[in-house]
């Protein structure tokens, strides 16, 4: 079968070509390009007596093993991790190639070499953003910035761009994929955007002048940047009747974010906007979109991209692949990448429809598609209640519950020790905005009830604050990324084993709590 068709029909392949055109497409990739130049994969096929002909079907892709990221982060014997990663290209190698030999014959020697130095030689890169860790850098070669312009391209397309529409890109302007993407996909796209820098670059103000004279029809941003701003749109008396879309990435988005988000949106006058959510990460150095679809439906997923990539969804326990449409954590393996390169890449992101194969129910696109919701196991913290037994708190799970709680606006959860004494046992205190008028008793009982309806735990006290005192909690336009969960307890000296070792997915807990909890007082 043609390999070519896995991109000129990306959108319109059953799953038995996909799989199939995958298979063969990985099979090539591993055998002239991972395996000759990626000094961590030779050592590593070899080690396991594994070779590019070993991947006979997609199965076969279980004998790989996994790389994790930890096996990214820099020790003191290997400072410079990442370097094992990077596909490095051996001139005599290339050369032998009869291809090479080829077009050399064709068009020259010189038009060769400058063909390998934009496969070959990195030009780019972004970075994760290493809250726990140094952050991680990911090399892109010109090859990879055409495929990045590709991918958003068609991450475009998703969610539904004209080019007559004016965009106005929210992200922070950082070494971080999620703004870059933007950049290159507009670009490619052939559409006006502007991008602000975010919060810390312009401030709320900046923003917010931006709306005014541009006049966007979609805007794209992190949720909780895009809810301040929206909303200071709003208290400000401001109007923008031209919004038709908002795209949000970063973080996860709770249904109650997009609700609340299209509420201030209808206050400002476009009452109905799409709002449309991407995935993405460092790693994959690419991200995917749902398709537009009304708020009472549910979403189609993340549409992939079939000829750059493949996703498998493991249990997270025994590391085995499972049947489509389980939930499972999400395992990358690019298909074209350069530069820097990691092959079946744990994301510690669980998906909790796994992925499907069949047509997009709302746009019909054929192609497979992550479906459900995504958390990711970072965000699990645990907890010191009783000073005996840790607890573990899911805060995927209360950052749904507070999301999707009315009659509040921003929030952030505040975990510190009794006290502030190390010795202590931890504290979890709600600072929230009150949106409407409601008793503050009865707003404080029904979010102890949402609390422990779905967690088994509450908060030790709740806090009102006005909307300026929450941008400032949270740190618009200050930090990088508004916090909606802070820790100030003080630093444990290591991560907790138990967070890596936590079972999510098919047998999901996410909170393994004591009793004792939730008969402690609430103030
Ligand atoms: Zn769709």
């Amino acid at each position: 079968m043609n390999l070519n068709l896995l991109t000129t029909r990306w959108e319109r392949l059953p799953e038995s070509v996909v799989l199939e055109l995958q298979t063969l497409k990985l099979r090539h990739y591993l055998r002239t390009v991972v395996l000759p130049f990626s000094p961590h994969y030779r050592e590593l096929f070899a080690r396991h007596g594994l070779r590019a002909e070993s991947i006979r079907t997609l199965e076969d892709l279980e004998q790989i093993p996994f790389t994790c990221k930890n096996d990214l982060v820099n020790t003191p014997d290997n400072p410079q991790k990442m370097r094992d990663f990077l596909i490095v290209p051996d001139k005599e190698t290339l050369a032998r190639r009869p291809g090479t030999i080829l077009k050399a014959l064709v068009s020259g020697r010189e038009k060769v070499r400058r063909g390998f130095e934009a496969e070959f030689r990195p030009v780019f890169l972004t970075s994760t953003t290493g809250r726990s860790s140094d952050p991680i850098p990911f090399l892109f070669t010109r090859h990879d910035l055409a495929n990045l312009c590709s991918a958003g391209e068609r991450t475009m397309q998703v969610c539904g761009a004209q080019t007559d529409f004016r965009l106005l890109n929210m992200f922070p302007y950082a070494p971080h994929l999620a703004f870059w993407m933007v950049h290159y996909a507009a670009t490619a796209f052939g559409v006006f955007c502007l991008g602000s820098g975010g919060g810390k670059v312009l401030g709320t103000e900046g923003n917010l002048r931006l709306i005014q004279k541009i006049k966007p029809d979609v805007i794209i941003g992190m949720p909780t940047f895009l809810y301040h701003v929206l909303q200071q749109a709003v208290e400000s008396g401001q109007r923008c009747e031209t919004l038709r879309r908002l795209v949000l990435g970063g973080e996860k988005a709770a249904e109650g974010i997009r609700r609340k988000l299209r509420n201030l949106a209808a206050k400002l006058g476009s009452p109905r906007v799409d709002v449309v959510s991407t995935y993405g990460f460092t790693e994959a150095k690419m991200a995917w979109a749902e398709c537009p679809h009304q708020p009472d439906e549910v979403s189609g997923g993340y549409h992939l991209y079939p000829d750059l990539g493949l996703f498998e969804v493991i249990n997270p326990k025994t590391g085995v692949v499972v049947p489509p449409g389980n939930p499972g954590e999400l395992v990358f393996t690019p298909l074209d990448a350069r530069g820097s390169v990691v092959l079946r890449y744990r994301t510690g992101d669980y998906i909790d429809g796994g992925m499907l194969y069949g047509p997009c129910p709302h746009c019909g696109r054929t192609l497979p598609r992550l479906v459900g919701r995504i958390s990711r196991s970072s965000e699990i913290k645990s907890m010191q209640l009783d000073k005996i037994k840790g607890t573990l708190v899911d805060f995927n799970q209360l950052e749904h519950v507070l999301d999707d709680a009315p009659n509040i606006g921003a929030w952030q959860l505040e975990l510190r020790k009794h006290n502030d004494d190390p010795l202590e046992v931890d504290e979890l205190t709600l600072h929230v905005h009150k949106v409407n008028d409601v008793d503050k008793e009865k707003l404080c009982r029904e979010l102890n009830n949402r609390f422990l309806e779905r967690t088994e735990i509450r908060p030790n006290k709740i806090v009102f604050h006005d909307a300026e005192e929450m941008r400032r909690l949270q740190g618009v336009g200050t930090e990088l990324k508004e916090q909606k969960i802070i820790d100030h307890r003080p630093k444990p000296k290591k991560a907790e084993p138990v967070v890596a070792g936590l079972a999510v997915g098919s047998e999901q807990t996410s909170i393994l709590t004591t009793p004792e909890l939730a008969a402690r007082p609430t103030s």
